[in-house]
């Protein structure tokens, strides 16, 4: 898999647009309940919008079928195992 830097970095403004922030309502709205949290018993009020499949992998960025709610902590962890995994992606991602 190749990593295409200039296509991050073009995405990394969609966070900013009225699209993504509808969306975000949206998922948030269908799930209000973290995804991770759940799955182990506990209801935590999901706070963040997460991509499932990171956009950096190939997913599409406002595909509502791959976004879930998270809370603050689970969404944290979740990006950390992830840099875990690709560590040479840890410059870019924020
Ligand atoms: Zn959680």
């Amino acid at each position: 898999m190749t990593f295409d830097k200039n296509k991050h970095r073009e995405q990394g403004h969609l966070y900013n647009t009225t699209q993504w922030r509808k969306t975000r309502e949206f998922i948030l709205s269908q799930s209000p309940f973290c995804a991770i949290c759940i799955e182990m018993g506990i209801d935590t009020k999901a706070t963040e919008v997460d991509h499932i499949l990171p956009v950096r992998l190939g997913a599409d960025f406002f595909d509502t079928n791959n976004l879930q709610g998270l809370c603050k902590k689970c969404h944290a962890k979740k990006s950390g195992s992830e840099r875990v995994i690709k560590p040479k992606y840890k410059k870019i991602i924020r």
